[in-house]
Protein backbone atom coordinates (compact mmCIF):
# COMPACT_ATOMS: atom_id res chain seq x y z
CA UNK A 1 0.00 0.00 0.00
CA UNK A 2 2.88 2.76 0.85
CA UNK A 3 4.42 1.56 -2.52
CA UNK A 4 1.57 2.25 -4.53
CA UNK A 5 1.14 5.84 -2.55
CA UNK A 6 5.11 6.83 -3.01
CA UNK A 7 4.82 5.79 -6.93
CA UNK A 8 1.91 7.75 -7.28
CA UNK A 9 2.77 10.42 -5.59
CA UNK A 10 5.98 10.62 -7.87
CA UNK A 11 3.84 10.52 -10.58
CA UNK A 12 1.72 13.31 -9.37
CA UNK A 13 4.47 15.72 -8.72
CA UNK A 14 5.82 14.99 -12.13
CA UNK A 15 2.10 15.40 -13.73
CA UNK A 16 2.13 19.23 -11.81
CA UNK A 17 5.61 20.05 -13.10
CA UNK A 18 5.06 18.91 -16.57
CA UNK A 19 1.48 19.21 -17.39
CA UNK A 20 -1.01 20.96 -15.44
CA UNK A 21 0.23 22.54 -11.79
CA UNK A 22 -3.24 22.87 -10.95
CA UNK A 23 -4.32 19.39 -11.55
CA UNK A 24 -7.01 17.94 -9.58
CA UNK A 25 -5.20 16.13 -6.71
CA UNK A 26 -7.87 14.05 -5.29
CA UNK A 27 -9.54 12.96 -9.05
CA UNK A 28 -5.93 12.27 -10.48
CA UNK A 29 -4.89 10.34 -7.78
CA UNK A 30 -7.66 8.06 -7.44
CA UNK A 31 -7.01 7.63 -11.82
CA UNK A 32 -3.79 6.55 -10.81
CA UNK A 33 -3.98 5.17 -8.39
CA UNK A 34 -6.60 2.76 -10.04
CA UNK A 35 -4.39 2.48 -12.80
CA UNK A 36 -1.35 1.09 -10.50
CA UNK A 37 -2.96 -1.66 -8.53
CA UNK A 38 -4.45 -3.15 -11.57
CA UNK A 39 -2.49 -2.48 -14.92
CA UNK A 40 0.59 -1.13 -13.43
CA UNK A 41 4.26 -3.10 -14.03
CA UNK A 42 3.17 -4.48 -10.13
CA UNK A 43 -0.17 -5.09 -10.44
CA UNK A 44 0.77 -8.26 -9.84
CA UNK A 45 1.95 -7.87 -6.32
CA UNK A 46 -0.71 -8.49 -4.03
CA UNK A 47 -1.64 -5.43 -2.04
CA UNK A 48 -1.24 -5.04 1.65
CA UNK A 49 -4.26 -3.39 2.97
CA UNK A 50 -4.44 -1.38 6.47
CA UNK A 51 -8.16 -1.61 6.88
CA UNK A 52 -10.50 -2.30 3.64
CA UNK A 53 -9.39 -1.11 0.78
CA UNK A 54 -11.80 1.80 0.32
CA UNK A 55 -11.44 3.01 3.70
CA UNK A 56 -7.80 2.68 2.68
CA UNK A 57 -7.74 4.61 -0.15
CA UNK A 58 -9.63 7.36 1.31
CA UNK A 59 -7.15 7.79 4.02
CA UNK A 60 -4.22 7.73 1.62
CA UNK A 61 -6.34 10.30 -0.78
CA UNK A 62 -6.66 12.43 2.17
CA UNK A 63 -2.85 12.26 3.11
CA UNK A 64 -1.99 13.03 -0.72
CA UNK A 65 -4.45 16.05 -0.96
CA UNK A 66 -2.57 18.05 1.67
CA UNK A 67 1.12 16.73 1.19
CA UNK A 68 0.53 18.03 -2.86
CA UNK A 69 -1.83 20.92 -2.02
CA UNK A 70 0.96 22.49 0.45
CA UNK A 71 3.71 21.17 -2.02
CA UNK A 72 1.90 23.39 -4.91
CA UNK A 73 1.78 26.31 -2.77
CA UNK A 74 5.21 27.02 -2.03
CA UNK A 75 7.50 29.46 -4.19
CA UNK A 76 10.17 27.00 -4.12
CA UNK A 77 8.21 24.36 -6.30
CA UNK A 78 6.21 26.62 -8.58
CA UNK A 79 9.57 28.52 -9.38
CA UNK A 80 11.32 25.32 -9.96
CA UNK A 81 13.29 25.18 -13.08
CA UNK A 82 12.73 21.27 -13.66
CA UNK A 83 15.06 19.90 -16.36
CA UNK A 84 14.94 16.69 -15.58
CA UNK A 85 12.11 14.07 -13.73
CA UNK A 86 11.87 10.43 -13.30
CA UNK A 87 14.72 10.06 -15.12
CA UNK A 88 16.73 6.82 -15.30
CA UNK A 89 20.33 6.77 -15.04
CA UNK A 90 22.86 3.54 -15.77
CA UNK A 91 26.13 3.64 -14.27
CA UNK A 92 29.10 1.85 -14.56
CA UNK A 93 31.53 0.82 -11.56
CA UNK A 94 34.03 -1.63 -12.30
CA UNK A 95 32.16 -4.66 -13.56
CA UNK A 96 28.53 -3.89 -12.70
CA UNK A 97 26.12 -1.57 -14.22
CA UNK A 98 23.68 0.16 -11.76
CA UNK A 99 20.73 1.64 -12.97
CA UNK A 100 17.96 3.53 -11.29
CA UNK A 101 15.60 6.23 -11.23
CA UNK A 102 16.32 9.95 -9.81
CA UNK A 103 12.91 11.72 -8.95
CA UNK A 104 14.15 15.00 -10.19
CA UNK A 105 17.13 17.41 -11.35
CA UNK A 106 17.14 20.88 -10.73
CA UNK A 107 18.78 24.44 -11.95
CA UNK A 108 19.31 27.19 -9.82
CA UNK A 109 21.68 29.68 -11.17
CA UNK A 110 24.95 28.13 -11.61
CA UNK A 111 23.72 25.29 -9.36
CA UNK A 112 21.76 21.84 -9.92
CA UNK A 113 19.83 20.33 -7.12
CA UNK A 114 19.00 16.82 -7.29
CA UNK A 115 15.64 15.93 -5.63
CA UNK A 116 14.50 12.74 -4.12
CA UNK A 117 11.00 12.42 -2.72
CA UNK A 118 9.64 10.52 0.27
CA UNK A 119 6.96 10.18 1.89
CA UNK A 120 8.01 7.72 5.07
CA UNK A 121 6.68 8.22 8.55
CA UNK A 122 10.66 8.64 9.37
CA UNK A 123 12.07 11.04 8.57
CA UNK A 124 16.51 10.23 8.51
CA UNK A 125 18.99 12.46 10.22
CA UNK A 126 21.64 14.55 9.13
CA UNK A 127 24.19 11.92 9.38
CA UNK A 128 21.72 9.24 7.58
CA UNK A 129 21.87 11.99 4.66
CA UNK A 130 25.63 12.38 4.59
CA UNK A 131 26.29 8.68 4.18
CA UNK A 132 23.25 7.13 2.25
CA UNK A 133 24.94 5.12 -0.70
CA UNK A 134 21.17 5.72 -2.55
CA UNK A 135 21.92 9.78 -2.18
CA UNK A 136 25.78 8.96 -3.27
CA UNK A 137 24.95 6.55 -6.40
CA UNK A 138 22.51 9.33 -7.74
CA UNK A 139 25.34 12.20 -7.07
CA UNK A 140 28.13 10.04 -8.50
CA UNK A 141 25.49 9.27 -11.53
CA UNK A 142 24.78 12.92 -12.29
CA UNK A 143 28.39 12.90 -12.37
CA UNK A 144 29.80 9.99 -13.81
CA UNK A 145 26.52 8.18 -15.64
CA UNK A 146 24.20 8.27 -18.73
CA UNK A 147 20.83 9.72 -18.47
CA UNK A 148 17.89 8.90 -20.27
CA UNK A 149 17.02 12.65 -21.85
CA UNK A 150 13.39 13.37 -22.32
CA UNK A 151 13.62 12.86 -26.56
CA UNK A 152 14.80 9.61 -25.68
CA UNK A 153 18.81 9.80 -26.01
CA UNK A 154 21.04 8.58 -23.60
CA UNK A 155 23.36 11.76 -22.16
CA UNK A 156 25.71 12.08 -19.61
CA UNK A 157 25.51 15.11 -17.57
CA UNK A 158 29.11 15.31 -16.15
CA UNK A 159 27.68 17.81 -12.91
CA UNK A 160 30.60 17.90 -10.81
CA UNK A 161 29.75 17.31 -7.05
CA UNK A 162 31.21 20.56 -5.76
CA UNK A 163 28.29 21.95 -8.04
CA UNK A 164 25.29 19.70 -6.83
CA UNK A 165 22.93 20.52 -3.85
CA UNK A 166 21.47 17.24 -2.93
CA UNK A 167 17.35 17.42 -1.61
CA UNK A 168 15.85 15.07 0.33
CA UNK A 169 12.38 15.99 0.31
CA UNK A 170 10.01 14.81 3.44
CA UNK A 171 7.06 15.10 1.85
CA UNK A 172 4.73 14.85 5.18
CA UNK A 173 6.43 17.77 6.65
CA UNK A 174 3.38 19.24 4.74
CA UNK A 175 0.96 17.58 6.60
CA UNK A 176 -0.54 19.53 8.58
CA UNK A 177 -1.13 19.03 12.77
CA UNK A 178 -4.54 18.42 13.51
CA UNK A 179 -4.35 19.86 17.13
CA UNK A 180 -2.60 22.76 19.39
CA UNK A 181 0.95 21.44 20.53
CA UNK A 182 4.41 22.24 22.21
CA UNK A 183 5.39 25.15 19.60
CA UNK A 184 2.51 24.73 17.46
CA UNK A 185 -0.95 25.00 16.58
CA UNK A 186 -3.56 22.58 14.42
CA UNK A 187 -3.61 23.64 10.57
CA UNK A 188 0.54 24.68 11.01
CA UNK A 189 2.66 22.22 8.55
CA UNK A 190 5.34 20.22 10.42
CA UNK A 191 8.11 21.73 9.04
CA UNK A 192 10.72 22.41 6.51
CA UNK A 193 10.48 19.45 4.39
CA UNK A 194 13.83 20.48 2.42
CA UNK A 195 16.71 18.28 4.11
CA UNK A 196 20.12 18.99 2.29
CA UNK A 197 23.43 17.08 1.52
CA UNK A 198 26.13 16.80 -0.37
CA UNK A 199 28.89 14.92 -1.35
CA UNK A 200 32.61 15.74 -2.18
CA UNK A 201 34.79 14.57 -4.70
CA UNK A 202 36.61 12.38 -2.43
CA UNK A 203 33.42 10.93 -0.60
CA UNK A 204 32.16 9.50 -4.38
CA UNK A 205 35.71 8.23 -5.36
CA UNK A 206 35.13 6.48 -1.42
CA UNK A 207 31.74 5.33 -2.30
CA UNK A 208 32.61 3.68 -5.66
CA UNK A 209 35.41 1.58 -4.15
CA UNK A 210 32.64 0.12 -1.56
CA UNK A 211 30.33 -0.26 -4.14
CA UNK A 212 32.90 -2.41 -6.31
CA UNK A 213 33.26 -4.33 -3.12
CA UNK A 214 29.28 -4.71 -2.43
CA UNK A 215 28.85 -5.40 -5.86
CA UNK A 216 31.53 -8.14 -5.59
CA UNK A 217 30.46 -10.05 -2.97
CA UNK A 218 26.93 -10.28 -3.82
CA UNK A 219 28.14 -11.55 -7.17
CA UNK A 220 30.19 -14.43 -5.34
CA UNK A 221 26.46 -15.00 -3.10
CA UNK A 222 28.17 -13.69 -0.07
CA UNK A 223 25.57 -11.78 2.23
CA UNK A 224 27.34 -11.33 5.84
CA UNK A 225 24.52 -10.33 8.32
CA UNK A 226 24.85 -6.60 9.47
CA UNK A 227 22.40 -6.39 12.21
CA UNK A 228 21.48 -3.05 13.66
CA UNK A 229 19.05 -1.49 15.71
CA UNK A 230 17.56 0.16 12.88
CA UNK A 231 17.35 -2.19 10.35
CA UNK A 232 16.57 -5.72 12.28
CA UNK A 233 13.12 -4.59 13.75
CA UNK A 234 11.68 -3.93 10.07
CA UNK A 235 14.10 -6.42 8.36
CA UNK A 236 11.24 -9.23 6.28
CA UNK A 237 13.81 -11.54 6.43
CA UNK A 238 14.54 -11.56 10.30
CA UNK A 239 13.04 -14.99 10.96
CA UNK A 240 15.31 -16.50 8.14
CA UNK A 241 18.34 -14.89 9.66
CA UNK A 242 17.62 -15.68 13.26
CA UNK A 243 17.49 -19.05 12.13
CA UNK A 244 20.44 -19.32 9.55
CA UNK A 245 22.58 -17.53 12.86
CA UNK A 246 21.49 -20.51 14.96
CA UNK A 247 22.76 -22.82 12.61
CA UNK A 248 25.00 -22.33 9.25
CA UNK A 249 27.25 -19.24 9.15
CA UNK A 250 29.02 -18.41 6.39
CA UNK A 251 30.77 -21.07 4.43
CA UNK A 252 34.77 -22.07 3.85
CA UNK A 253 34.15 -20.12 0.29
CA UNK A 254 32.46 -17.58 1.52
CA UNK A 255 34.59 -16.60 4.35
CA UNK A 256 37.43 -16.71 1.69
CA UNK A 257 35.72 -14.39 -0.67
CA UNK A 258 35.47 -11.48 2.22
CA UNK A 259 38.90 -12.40 3.07
CA UNK A 260 40.67 -12.27 0.04
CA UNK A 261 38.65 -8.74 -0.34
CA UNK A 262 40.18 -7.19 2.55
CA UNK A 263 43.41 -8.65 2.01
CA UNK A 264 44.54 -8.29 -1.38
CA UNK A 265 42.00 -4.91 -1.42
CA UNK A 266 40.98 -6.19 -5.09
CA UNK A 267 37.76 -3.74 -4.50
CA UNK A 268 39.91 -0.34 -4.98
S1 LIG B 1 17.54 -9.32 10.51
FE1 LIG B 1 17.61 -8.39 8.47
S2 LIG B 1 18.62 -6.42 8.81
FE2 LIG B 1 19.07 -7.69 10.60
S3 LIG B 1 21.03 -8.67 10.11
FE3 LIG B 1 19.41 -10.06 9.47
S4 LIG B 1 19.08 -9.59 7.30
FE4 LIG B 1 20.23 -7.87 8.19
Amino acid sequence: MAALHGRVLHQLIEEMHLVNWDLDIETRYRERFEHEEFSGDESDTPVFWKNDRDASIGELVGEATEMLANYREKGWNRDANVILSEATFMLKVGRNVFSGTVDQIRQEGDRLQLLDFKSSKFPPNQQFLDLDYQLGLYALACWRGVFKMPDGTMRMLEIPPEKLDIMYYQLRDHIPYKRNGNGYTAGDERGDPRRFTSRSRKQLVTLKRDLAAIASNINRGVFPRNPGMINCPVCAFADICLSDAQGKGLTSRQVHSIESLTITGEAA
